[in-house]
């Protein structure tokens, strides 16, 4: 697929709604060729409803770090119980995160902006590029309008750092619109979004947002805006 073909199919899609850009990607790629990555936020949990409520064959997966809060798993099972399937929980390899953590120590993150995406790279990159690397297309909740490094995506997309397609049905919804379809369709969510965590990460790397601030401001808090994405939603150095 080139440039020009996925200028096409975002002018197609640019009217369709979520089910609609997820009804194309399905057909058009194809179940065995496609996923859902979930990080578990209220984005994620609304096209994990929408993937099930469709009854689309799509592995749902997410990584487990090893950094994840308590409610992190205390959703995986309330999710899986309540629409009947089972997560792919992808985990890092751990003679790598061992390594890391005895030669940089156990809180490396907040050292340097090096060692924190190095952590990040081991811990969700790589398990990452591993699942994407047997795919065509991986399926995302990003919205637009979530922060400064978000602008520019598009319904469809060419992943540059993992060279597939990427699919972003909720691309054009607001945060409004989110938390009106998961009370309408009382989607089940994450309990720390009840207590100032509008984005949830690794417990190390989130905290609540003060009234007013970006909902980002409470991932990697300590980083300029600009910085804050882990790679996996970002063209970087994934060599380092
Ligand atoms: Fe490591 Fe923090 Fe990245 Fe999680 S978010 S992988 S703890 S640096």
């Amino acid at each position: 697929m080139n440039k020009d073909d996925i200028n096409n199919i975002n002018d197609k899609l640019k009217y369709s709604s979520p089910q609609e850009v997820l009804s194309w990607a399905v057909s058009e790629i194809g179940c065995d060729n496609i996923a859902f990555a979930t990080s578990l936020g209220a984005e994620d949990q609304v096209l994990t409803h929408i993937l099930r409520s469709m009854k689309a064959d799509v592995s749902i997966f997410t990584i487990d770090t090893g950094c994840l809060y308590a409610e992190s798993h205390d959703l995986i099972q309330e999710t899986e119980s309540l629409y009947d399937f089972k997560y792919e929980i992808l985990t890092p390899e751990s003679y790598a995160v061992e390594e890391m953590i005895n030669t940089h120590g156990k809180d490396l993150f907040y050292k340097s902006l090096e060692l924190r995406k190095l952590c990040c790279r081991l811990r969700k990159i790589e398990p990452l590029k591993n699942k994407l690397s047997s795919l065509d297309a991986w399926i995302c909740g990003l919205r637009r309008d979530q922060s400064i490094t978000r602008t520019n995506i598009e319904k469809v997309q060419w992943d540059e750092v993992f060279g597939i397609i990427k699919v972003n049905p909720l691309v054009d919804w607001d945060e409004k619109k989110v938390w009106d379809y998961v009370k309408k369709y009382k989607v089940p969510y994450h309990k720390l979004h009840d207590r100032g965590y509008p984005s949830i990460g690794c417990e190390p790397c989130t905290r609540a947002i003060k009234p007013g601030e970006d909902v980002r401001a409470g991932r990697w808090w300590w980083e300029n805006k600009e910085q804050k994405e882990c790679g996996l939603h970002q063209k970087m150095d994934t060599s380092s």
